[in-house]
């Protein structure tokens, strides 16, 4: 299936909404049945029949079908935000006295839940450095059920081998779950390398435009279907009709942003590379990244985020530079039309900065729809008032 017909086709039947071009949004909370029987039959098997928009409404469902293809997957669902996808995803399959690996410094949120929901309940973490597989190796115990997997991390870029990792994992029927924001499945597809379960944050790519928070989960039926018997309907987790349509709409460009994307953060990357005031810059498809090989094997391409340091002797420095930026804007999150910085600096104390520690000095940066010469321009006069 090419993508073209998955992202303006797949799963759309016009003839159910009066031809229209744009699914509609089925703003509903329950659905009507004509008889006791057909009642009956949707009770013993909501998974599969529109019966409460909690469960499945016919608009998320175009969107899950998308999803679950784009992923090479069998069957995907979709969340109010990533964090939840993250927290549905990894629930149902610990209990008490299991053993999660994870790489280390995992998103924010999935590292609260590692440890201080979980830990709660008697599931356990160890983090990793994941880049070496005997780390993974070494991490597993018996009681190991559980690999986390963040590949690319989305501030450091570290990548995991995703053949060997899930190869290993299969070899002790443990399940490997993957945060595949970085990539979207347009540039990596972690089922084909045997990974379990991919997720990612809707937010960013897939919904593109910085107006809708969501999440989406691809894998087996089976695997679906257990977990939306389980934490997807008890949290109440799925995404809303509208914000199905959202996302629907932001993926039918998905592909032209990400190309458009992809272009500017490489021209971005060779200016960078050559400005006197940065000192370093990490970005998975540079020849220089220490993973270059393992990205080119597992990633189609890299797009988006980025991390440099910047010659700073002082915080002030650094903050007169982020200051002085006028096209890219200082905001979390990422993969909408703007582009955005942030620095390191601003999640720890003024006192703390040390410019002899090269992440203190370092910018995260998101290259959005703009042009690279409006970017590099604009990074150039805000160096030239702090660092030149
Ligand atoms: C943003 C993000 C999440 C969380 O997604 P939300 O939609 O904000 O809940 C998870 N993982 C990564 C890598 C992210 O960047």
């Amino acid at each position: 299936m090419d993508i073209s017909y998955i992202l303006n086709q797949l799963g759309e039947d016009h003839h159910e909404y009066f031809n229209a071009v744009s699914p509609p949004i089925v703003q509903t909370s329950n659905f009507l049945f004509d008889t006791v029987d057909d009642m009956r039959k949707a009770f013993a098997a909501e998974y599969d029949v529109f019966l409460y928009s909690r469960g499945n409404n016919p608009t998320v469902e175009i969107l899950k079908q998308k999803i679950a293809a784009l992923d090479g997957a069998e069957d995907a669902l979709v969340f109010n935000s990533g964090a939840s996808a993250i927290f549905c995803a990894v629930l149902p399959f610990v209990k008490s006295g299991d053993h999660i690996v994870s790489v280390k410094s995992p998103y924010t949120w999935a590292q609260r839940m590692f440890d201080v929901i979980l830990p709660r309940f008697g599931v356990t973490t160890t983090y990793i450095d994941g880049t070496n597989i005997t780390h993974w190796e070494e991490a597993t115990r018996s009681n190991t059920v559980l690999y986390y997997l963040e590949s690319p991390n989305s501030w450091s870029y570290e990548l995991q081998d995703l053949a060997a990792v899930a190869s290993l994992a299969r070899s002790r029927s443990i399940l490997t779950i993957i945060d595949n924001s970085y990539c979207t499945p347009l540039y990596q597809r972690p089922l084909d390398f045997g990974i379990d379960l991919s997720l990612q944050s809707a937010t960013k790519y897939i919904g593109g435009h910085s107006d809708t928070v969501a999440g989406v989960l691809s894998g087996s039926r089976a695997h679906m279907e257990k977990i939306f018997y389980s934490e997807y309907m008890t949290t109440g987790a799925g995404a809303t009709p509208f914000h199905a349509w959202l996302l629907l709409r932001g993926l039918r460009t998905l592909p032209a942003r990400l190309e458009r994307i992809t272009r500017t953060t490489h021209e971005m990357v060779r200016w960078l590379k050559q400005q006197s005031w940065v000192t370093a810059l990490l970005f998975p498809h540079d020849p220089g990244f220490p993973q270059y090989e393992l990205a080119k094997k597992q990633m189609k391409d890299a797009c988006g985020l980025l991390t440099f340091s910047v010659q700073a002797q002082t915080v002030a420095q650094v903050e007169h530079f982020c200051n002085a930026l006028r096209r890219f804007r200082m905001a979390v999150s990422w993969g909408g039309h703007e582009s955005l910085i942030i620095p390191k600096c601003a999640g720890m104390p003024r006192e703390a900065f040390d410019p002899a520690n090269p992440s203190h000095t370092q910018i995260r940066m998101y290259v959005g729809l703009e042009e690279a010469d409006v970017l590099q321009n604009d990074l150039q006069q805000a160096a030239i008032t702090a660092f030149l």
